[in-house]
This record gives structure tokens, sequence and C-alpha cells, in this order.
């Protein structure tokens, strides 16, 4: 039991929407601390859709520090399409599927998908994302085009995929064995969660900071954010991750019996400011670099 082949086990892939690396590494974490050491890695993407298609693909945001260690085992990468070019780099988990939903249904696994942000809605015919899924549940707001930044600033609950912990682990449950992928809106602004709740003054910043990331570089003075406001909107992405971690904690343990592989990322980070512009989906360090954690639940 304890040497199981990475290959062979359940899987548990979390992506911490937007989740910038300097808020995960000042964060109090312990339910992701269990699964190993943070890892600083370059992200493949700048924002989401780019960045989960490299990941459903099996190119995980790639550790800076070289080589990963998984369960005792030594590995280059996690998972390897054969679409990848050729390489001697040493994967955990080749695989030949067109996506890594599509190689775990081959063998029999359950899979099933969550997301919080809109291009995971899975009602809007123009998001190719939840289609990868044989089995899609999205817990967000549909997309408005028309929603002003305060009509978008506002508190969540249900409407996060990991206030649902005990459903999916139930989904997963019902199989053998499970691949459950859930997109994690938490950390997405307006970073709102029962540990950060709307007050008056981050509903301000926060109504700034959506038109900051409208705007992009078309930011008059009168917008922008002191570095005073900057340490608030930072500390709710914290406050929002802390969250993530104690969902995922309940997470973990409703599944930690069946032994997965568990991943755990963002997709990319969040520019505050420090190149001139706010938000990401633009190449700038703070959105490249990102937290990822791996690890293998459970044990003697
Ligand atoms: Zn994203």
């Amino acid at each position: 039991m304890a040497n199981i082949d990475l290959a062979e086990r359940s899987v548990i892939l979390v992506t911490l929407d937007s989740c910038r690396y300097d808020v995960a590494a000042s964060a109090h974490t312990p339910n992701l601390a269990n699964l190993g050491p943070l890892l600083r890695a370059e992200s493949p993407g700048t924002y989401t859709l780019p960045a989960h298609a490299a990941l459903f693909n099996g190119f995980l945001p790639r550790p800076v520090s070289g080589p990963l260690t998984v369960d005792g085992n030594k590995a280059d990468s996690i998972w390897r399409s054969s679409a990848a070019r050729p390489s001697t780099r040493h994967a955990a988990v080749p695989f030949d599927g067109s996506t890594l939903m599509a190689h775990y249904s081959r063998k029999g696994y359950r899979v099933v998908g969550a997301g919080g942000v809109t291009f995971f809605d899975s009602s809007n015919p123009a998001n190719g994302l939840p289609k990868l899924f044989p089995e899609f549940h999205y817990f967000g707001h549909p997309f408005r085009p028309s929603a002003t930044p305060r009509a978008r600033v506002a508190d969540r609950g249900e409407d996060l995929p990991l206030a649902h912990t005990r459903m999916l682990a139930d989904l997963c449950l019902e199989a053998e064995r499970f691949f459950l992928f859930v997109n994690c809106s938490s950390t997405h602004i307006p970073y709102t969660t029962p540990f950060s709740p709307l007050t008056k003054r981050n509903k301000e910043l926060i109504q700034r900071l959506y038109q900051l990331h409208d705007s992009q570089q078309n930011a008059s003075d009168d917008d922008l954010l002191t570095a005073e406001d900057i340490e608030v909107l930072l500390d709710m992405q914290r406050r929002a991750l802390e969250w993530a971690d104690t969902r995922l904690g309940d997470l973990f343990s409703r599944l930690d019996a069946r032994r997965p592989l568990v991943v755990v990322c963002a997709d990319h980070g969040e520019e505050f400011g420090e190149g001139g512009r706010f938000g990401h989906a633009h190449p700038h360090p703070t959105v490249a670099t990102v937290p990822l954690w791996c690890g293998v639940l459970g044990g003697e």
C-alpha cells in the first residue's frame, strides 16, 4: 500500500485562481503545508484560459527549483503528454490522451470538475474548458458583460466551489478511483469569502481595483491605489486563501483513505501596480510566478 505507483492513484487537482506566490508564502495554510513544501513555480499562461489549457494537457506551472519529489519519487514533472516534443526528462505519469480528463476517463476513473470563475460557466456555450469534462459543476454567477464594478463587488459563500466539498467528495467516493478538478475562485477578485467579508473600506477599494483591471494602462492618477490600500487588498487575497485552506482540509479528510495524489497551484498571479498595471492577462513576474504544492494524502 505504501508504494502505489503515482500513475494508478486517484487525483485531486486544484487551481487557486489568481493567487500570488508572495501571498501564499505569507499565509497560514496548514492543510496545504501537509502536502509538502510550498514551491515557487512559473505558469505557462497569464490568464485562466491558456493556463488551464496547458494544465489539462499536463503542463503544470514549472518549479524554478528543478525536479519535484512526490511520495519519495523524484520527477521532472508529474504528468507528461505524448503530444509534447521528445525529451529525456522523467515524468511520473506519462499519458497519451488529448487531456488528463480523457486519459483518466479511459482508465475507468470517475472524472469530476468544479469551477467558480466565468471561464468555467458551463451554461455559456462559448466556454470550452467545462466541455473537457464528462461531468462539470459550476458554482459561480453567470458572466454579465454589462455588470458594473459596484455590482461585481459582493460577499460570496455558496457560490464558491470549495463551499461544496461534501458533495464533491461524495461524487468521488461513488467510484473506486477518481480524478477531481476544482477551480477555486475565492482568491480571484473580489477576494470575498466568509474569512474576508466586505467592509465599507475594502468595498470601495475593490471597486477601484476592478476599474484598474478594466482600464489597464489608462488609469488616471485619481484612480490609483496607495501602498496602504494595496496591502488591504493583498490581505483580502491572503484571507481568501486561508479560507480555501480550511475547506481543502475538509475535502482532504473526506478523501484521504483513497490516498490520492494532490496537486494545488495557482493558474496565474496578479499584478498590483509593480510594473504600472493591475490584474493579469499580461506578462509580468507577479503574474507568471505562482505557488505550487504537491503530495499524497493519507498513509500508514
Ligand atoms: Zn485565472
